[in-house]
């Protein structure tokens, strides 16, 4: 199932969130459903608070080409579910661009990441795995890792830069507040329909 993916303004992207106890059923439908989410909005990764499920668990691909190659990267990409993710090793630095699924139409450059990293993880059926990644992948990891502590890709800018990003993009920030606001409230109204009392005459 695709689920509406959470804007900027979200209170849920800017929590921390639970460690995953349950290996079980409703955890693996979660993770299909984030998989259809992210493919439907042509992501490279998705966090569960995207979809508004405060749970640490992110989906993510790896493209194992490159652009040079002459396969389709998008055709060897392989797709990974991190539950409970830690980065336990990070080496080197880069700087790359970062774009959000949350923070849609909006990117900036040369945000600071890890440029290696190790990262341990379980899979949805608890067992305990390590992954190593570099460049773009690891990009991507960190950025995923960073939804699950309520952190947001101009959050790792210098404070000079990040305050100009607020400002620049100011007013697309404050529509999607809105649209976020106005989501909540009308899935609010779902959860409990005013109850129609009929009158006793
Ligand atoms: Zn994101």
């Amino acid at each position: 199932m695709i689920h509406p993916i959470r804007l900027y303004g979200d209170p849920v992207l800017r929590r921390r969130a639970a460690e995953v106890t349950s290996f079980d059923g409703p955890l693996s439908a979660l993770a299909a459903d984030m998989l259809e989410t992210m493919y439907a909005a042509e992501g490279v990764g998705l966090a569960a608070p995207q979809i508004g499920v405060s749970k640490r668990l992110f989906v993510a691909l790896e493209m194992s080409g490159t652009e040079d190659d002459e396969n389709d990267p998008w055709e060897s990409r392989v797709e990974h579910v991190l539950v409970n993710p830690v980065i336990i090793k990070r080496e080197g630095s880069m700087l790359g661009r970062d774009g959000c699924l949350s923070i849609p139409g909006l990117t900036a450059d040369d945000v600071p990441r890890d440029l290696e990293i190790e990262v341990a993880y379980q899979d949805l059926s608890g067992a305990h795995h390590q992954l190593r990644a570099e460049g773009y992948f690891a990009h991507v990891l960190q950025h995923e890792h960073d939804h699950l502590e309520g952190i947001l890709y101009y959050d790792r800018l210098p404070p000079l830069r990040r305050q100009a990003f607020l400002d620049e993009h100011r007013k697309d920030l404050a529509d999607m507040q809105r649209r976020a606001k106005a989501f909540l409230k009308e899935a609010e109204g779902r959860k409990a329909p005013p109850r129609k009392v009929p009158v006793q005459r």
